[in-house]
């Protein structure tokens, strides 16, 4: 079939790679000259199929309108005249309880074992480098309260943890030993992993390339048209000929990441995607023998940090405030400050701070962290987009998944895929070691 992919972030190669697997006909459109240059570009590279908590648990509430009003707090909502942002923040609420939080991890952890799974076979058969390091993920904790909470939250899950005392972390990571002092605690996940998603992505959409997939970078997708009860076609502007056109196909996947909310509600698809604003600073280490090569998860600040060859991502903190993706506010030279100054307390003296690359992106996020993998209600219309703070660790297996949708397959996970002839109810599932 020919099947036209709108979008070459994680989501959309990914779903061209299986697409194409499958002897599909395969065109991906995007407004960028390559791929991974937006939200797939320079996020915290953690490969968290066990770090999956959602956004929304019964403290969330608190916890966000504690940090209302701090300009450099680990979630920032900040109130706009956008019904659907409060719409989002609505559902938002809605999810925070815990028999939602059960629900969602459930999920999370399906389509993260099932993604792992797929991404490990994918770089065996591939053979892409993308810095990976398989050292786990160790998450630690300064504040004691913190640490029981966090220790405790996903072994109630099944998720498989080690919990570990002081010693034991900086065991783990020794280059945090100049830290040492202020960590209460920590909990690892050994079979965590951590890669540069952005040289992945573009990696494998060379690969889709000798495949026989057709790229249109540089073309804005300016919206789709609906013909009777389907998509008849999609409507580009060539950036760089200047020229409108339209395109047509046979299936049409949106994965647009944060875009495709917008993008997609003329054609009366109404997804609950808002965007988080998210940023990190990427250093190159003046010691490297001195810098961690466990990925890491600071509590206090909700930030990751992944060591990527030479250099050092920090990333995190979310904002709610629309599609800006400046750098150049007062809110986001607080925050991106805020990145590197916590990165000196931790390892002093490591890294270069001079320089320190600061990026933004947009998480594409749903109120209950799940994203939409699936048919829509127009036949020829699929979803993959809305993967928010995941889609790195999802990307391989959300767009496995959608090419065996497609292809009329139901995925081997227990995940509530979207469209009439997917939708499952939920079974109990066997909790995830
Ligand atoms: C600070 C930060 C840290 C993160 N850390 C992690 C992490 O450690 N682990 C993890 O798993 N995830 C992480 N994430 C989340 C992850 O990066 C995203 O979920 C993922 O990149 C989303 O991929 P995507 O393909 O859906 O979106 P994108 O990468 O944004 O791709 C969407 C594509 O659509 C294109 N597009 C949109 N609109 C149009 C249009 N109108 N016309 C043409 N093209 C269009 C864009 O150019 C883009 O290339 C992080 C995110 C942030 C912001």
């Amino acid at each position: 079939m020919k099947i036209i992919v709108l979008g070459a972030g994680i989501i959309g190669i990914s779903t061209a790679w299986y697409l194409a697997a499958e002897g599909h006909e395969v065109t991906v459109v995007d407004r960028q000259p390559d791929a991974a240059l937006e939200t797939s570009f320079a996020n915290g590279a953690q490969i968290s199929v066990s770090f999956c908590e959602p956004w929304a648990h019964a403290g969330a509430p608190f916890k966000v309108a504690k940090w209302l009003l701090r300009d450099d707090s680990p979630l920032l909502f900040r109130p706009r005249l956008d019904p659907y942002q409060w719409r989002w923040g609505l559902k938002f609420l809605g999810q925070c309880s815990d028999a939602a939080f059960a629900r969602n991890v459930q999920q999370l952890v399906a389509l993260g074992a099932y993604s792992h799974e797929s991404l490990k076979s994918l770089v065996a058969q591939t053979g892409i480098e993308y810095q990976r390091l398989e050292r786990g993920i160790l998450h630690f904790f300064s504040s004691q309260a913190d640490f029981d909470a966090g220790a405790e939250l996903m072994r109630r899950h099944g998720v498989d943890r080690r919990v570990l005392n002081r010693a034991e972390v900086l065991k783990v990571e020794p280059a945090l030993s100049a830290f040492g002092a202020q960590i209460q605690g920590g909990t690892y996940t050994p079979s965590d992993e951590s890669g540069d998603a952005r040289v992945f992505t573009q990696a494998l959409a060379g690969l889709c390339r000798e495949r026989g997939v057709r790229f249109l970078y540089e073309h804005d997708i300016l919206g789709l048209d609906r013909v009777g009860g389907q998509i008849g076609g999609v409507r580009l502007f060539d950036r760089h000929g200047g020229q409108r056109s339209t395109l047509s196909a046979e299936h049409y996947v949106a994965a647009m990441g944060s875009f495709t909310a917008p993008l997609l509600r003329p054609v009366g698809i109404d997804l609950d995607i808002y965007p988080a604003k998210g940023y990190s600073a990427t250093l190159k280490l003046k010691r490297p023998e001195a810098a961690s090569v466990v990925s890491l998860l600071d509590d206090t600040r909700k930030i990751a940090i992944s060591r990527l060859g030479d250099q050092v991502r920090i990333a995190g903190t979310a904002e709610m405030a629309g599609l800006d993706q400046s750098l150049d506010s007062a809110t986001a030279r607080v925050r991106c400050a805020a990145l590197v100054q916590r990165y000196e307390e931790l390892f002093p003296g490591v890294a270069d701070t001079s320089v320190p690359n600061f990026w933004t992106g947009l998480r594409p996020s749903t109120p209950s962290n799940i994203p939409y993998i699936g048919r829509s209600k127009l036949p020829n219309l699929w979803l993959n987009a809305g993967h928010g703070t995941l889609g790195w660790t999802h990307g391989a297996g959300s767009g496995r998944a959608l090419a065996e949708l497609i292809a009329g397959r139901q995925p081997q996970l227990n995940f509530g895929f979207c469209g009439p002839a997917t939708v499952r109810a939920l079974r109990p599932v066997a909790q995830t070691g």
